[in-house]
């Protein structure tokens, strides 16, 4: 393992830019007395009958309904979201939980094969430990959709989370402890970045998931690639927005307001390139900037504030430079566009319109209140702008016309299309990204499987 001097970890408030609780930092030894307990954990956890796995996810989920409001004070003290989202974010959590208790017998059952004179099938077992790196924006969530399906399936979980996030990274190690998990089935590393390709060189783990931005899965997917072990990539996104003469305008005005500023707009999946029809884009245009501008910004705690700060001062300047840049080089700034005065890390909701081709506004993810708007003459034009990106992750289509959407749905390079509604993730439906969005699927069986040994079995039967 990479020599690391011992040093602290804490969270800031990005509220009140106040330092939380400092950490100590996984060093060499105490990283290895971690991998070693995950090693041998996981050969009896993936040995543990299923029934018996599957309580421990069910009670996991149980005790973040208990808990909810600890839960989600403590995200929202740590990297700022609405106070009022942390606890939608946990009781999405607490669902997902359940929702694997209750189907994932179903979707790890050996399916037979029918082959004459055979017993034939296919059966899916864990692969061991599974390293999870993930980010700071849904703390809670990111890593409960990795680690209720991939334990439910046998495997063991090495968390290394967000360093501006310990807090959130210890109570997950807590909760699956707290609901019976034995020792070394989940386990928390509190290691920064420079830590992650020894863990991925180390025999011991068998495959690694990230969520987070394109550098670090290049990073991740190079260093497993040497390696030779599987990873998913769940990266960053710029989803286009595409709103049609036949939808209902209200609605969706009202909806893209909502889907740029979701987690005080640092959300992979918000939508970023609102691509507007030309025959309703100057209403959509007035009203969507009338309502940006008229959000309340300010403390995630007060149930009345709209949009919180972004998750750190850096955060707040590299979203600043991208906007300047932006009108610099020929965007029409519409509202916004300007730091707030702190404490706290807060920027004002923000509308450039028409941003050049090679301006960030077009070509990069903008991570925080900042929505660009692009008027398009029809649906091929709507459709090439939208793909015209090196993301894929999702796209929301706004129209009444029911073959219109189908070929959007087509037409579009992502990893889902949704119609008439905001992109989300859905324990029920794959989720994951195309291009520079990444590679893999979490959720559902689907995702559950990334995560297993799909193993054919053919057995001849003498005569
Ligand atoms: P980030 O810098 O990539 O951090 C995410 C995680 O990766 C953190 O644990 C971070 O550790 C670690 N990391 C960073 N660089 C690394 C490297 N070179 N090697 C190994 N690990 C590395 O991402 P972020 O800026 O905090 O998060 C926002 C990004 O995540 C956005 O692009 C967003 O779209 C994306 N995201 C994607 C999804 C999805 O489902 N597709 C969901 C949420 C967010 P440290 O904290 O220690 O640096």
């Amino acid at each position: 393992m990479t020599s690391m001097a011992s040093r602290a970890m804490a969270a800031v408030n990005p509220a009140t830019g106040e330092r939380g609780t400092e950490h100590e930092v996984h060093g060499p030894a105490q990283i290895e007395f971690r991998l070693a307990r995950a090693a041998q954990a996981a050969p009896r956890w993936a040995r543990t009958p299923l029934h018996d796995r599957l309580a421990v996810v069910r009670r996991a989920g149980e005790l973040l309904e208990r808990e909810r409001d600890r839960y989600a004070a403590l995200m929202t003290a740590e990297m700022g979201k609405l106070l009022t989202a942390a606890r939608d974010e946990v009781t999405k959590c607490a669902h997902c939980c359940h929702w694997y208790a209750d189907h994932a017998e179903a979707m790890l059952a050996p399916e037979p094969v029918a082959v004459e004179g055979e017993r034939a099938w296919v059966a899916y077992e864990p692969l061991g430990i599974v390293l999870a790196v993930m980010p700071w924006n849904f703390p809670l969530w990111q890593v409960i959709r990795f680690a209720a399906p991939a334990l439910s399936a046998g495997n063991v979980a090495l968390l290394k989370h967000a360093s501006n996030v310990p807090g959130c990274a210890l109570a997950l190690e807590a909760l699956f402890r707290e609901a019976g998990a034995p020792a070394g089935v989940f386990q928390t590393l509190l290691v920064g970045s420079e830590a992650v390709a020894d863990l991925l060189a180390d025999e011991r783990v068998k495959a690694a998931t990230l969520t987070g931005s394109e550098g670090a899965g290049r990073s991740i997917a190079s260093e497993a690639g040497k390696q030779l072990k599987k990873t998913v990539l769940e990266l960053g996104g710029s989803d286009p927005f595409i709103v049609m003469p036949s939808c209902d305008l209200e609605a969706t005005v009202a909806t893209a307001v909502r889907a740029r500023t979701i987690n005080n707009g640092q959300s992979c999946i918000a939508a970023k390139r609102f691509v507007v029809h030309r025959e309703v884009a100057e209403a959509f245009t007035r009203g969507f900037v009338e309502q940006i501008a008229a959000l309340r910004v300010g403390d995630p705690t007060d149930s009345a504030t709209q949009v919180g700060p972004l998750v750190s001062q850096k955060a707040v300047a590299d979203l600043d430079a991208q906007v300047q840049d932006s009108v610099r080089a020929g965007a029409r700034l519409l509202t916004g566009g300007r730091v707030l005065d702190g404490p706290g890390f807060y920027y004002a909701p923000t509308v450039l319109a028409d941003a050049p081709r090679e301006s960030p506004a077009y070509r990069e993810e903008l991570f925080g209140p900042v929505a660009s708007l692009f008027v398009v003459q029809d649906a091929d034009e709507a459709i090439a702008l939208a793909n015209d990106t090196k993301f894929g992750l999702g796209c929301s289509v706004w129209t009444r016309d029911m073959a219109e959407a189908e070929r959007f749905a087509r037409e579009i390079e992502a990893g889902s299309v949704f119609v008439n509604q905001i992109v989300a993730s859905d324990p029920r439906f794959p989720f994951g990204g195309v291009k520079a969005s990444g590679y893999g699927r979490e959720l559902s069986a689907i995702g559950m499987r990334e995560f297993t040994n799909v193993k054919t079995v053919r057995v001849k039967l003498w005569s």
